[in-house]
């Protein structure tokens, strides 16, 4: 995209501070039903999920913890079997091995430190073997404990469009989003985005002449004017 085009977008939309409030409330409006998209019943479930869910869809580890769950209900039981049947029993997940591994060292934490509960803060979860900060950022979030916003694929994409951040690095993301996002919304944040990353603003194909944050977006390929009704079109980012 030419510079000249980039600056006159951002000085369109108007600088992210004043943006950031709209586009919370009307993505929640437009994505009410957004939630994580993981299946479980409880802090262990969810756990387990989340470390299952790096480099595989949210559906297949679904299809995968619906027996799991089935025939593993509490922190010890992951441990009273032999390890290759674990890795049987999560190997369609991909890297069964490591995630294996990665459970037991977790469960086995959590029994010895924790009294079999997971623990809430992230620096506690970021203790457990094999979890990582997005993991400790998930978990803490859907316990009602969020203390950062997740950044996934999906988040990273849409906060770049959104002229939100201009880093690539999902930490450095994160960084522009904690200081962005009012903190109430840490925990609902990642999940509009990511719906509205599915529904609307597609890796490839963006619906920018659909999109609710139209007016709001530097990146709109298509632009609705509110003030005027006019449209100009913009070339693509
Ligand atoms: S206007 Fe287009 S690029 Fe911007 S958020 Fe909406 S769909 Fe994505």
């Amino acid at each position: 995209m030419p510079r000249s085009f980039v600056h006159e977008a951002r000085r369109r939309v108007g600088p992210k501070r004043t943006r950031i409030g709209p586009i919370v409330e009307r993505l929640a409006a437009e994505h009410a039903d957004a939630k994580i998209a993981l299946d479980f019943r409880n802090p262990v479930e969810l756990l387990i999920s989340v470390m299952l869910s790096a480099q595989t869809t949210d559906v297949n580890v679904n299809r995968v913890t619906e027996h799991l769950f089935a025939k593993y209900r509490r922190p010890e039981d992951y441990l009273a079997v032999p390890v290759e049947e674990l890795e049987r029993d999560v190997y369609a997940t991909g890297f069964y091995r490591q995630k294996t591994k990665s459970i037991r060292g977790a469960m086995r934490v959590l029994l010895d430190e924790f009294g079999g509960e997971v623990p809430r803060t992230i620096d506690e979860l970021l203790g457990l073997p094999g979890v990582a900060r997005k993991t400790a950022n998930v978990v803490a979030s859907e316990l009602g404990n969020p203390q950062g916003v997740v950044v996934d694929t999906h988040v990273r994409r849409l906060s770049q469009r959104l002229g939100l951040t201009r880093q690539e690095d999902p930490v450095k993301i994160e960084r522009d989003l904690v200081k962005l996002v009012p903190r109430a919304d840490w925990g609902r944040f990642p999940h509009l985005l990511i719906w509205h990353g599915r529904r609307v603003c597609d890796a490839r194909r963006p619906r920018c002449e659909d999109c609710v944050l139209n007016d709001l977006c530097p990146s709109a390929r298509v632009w609705t004017a509110p003030a005027d009704g006019g449209r100009i079109g913009a070339p693509p980012t």
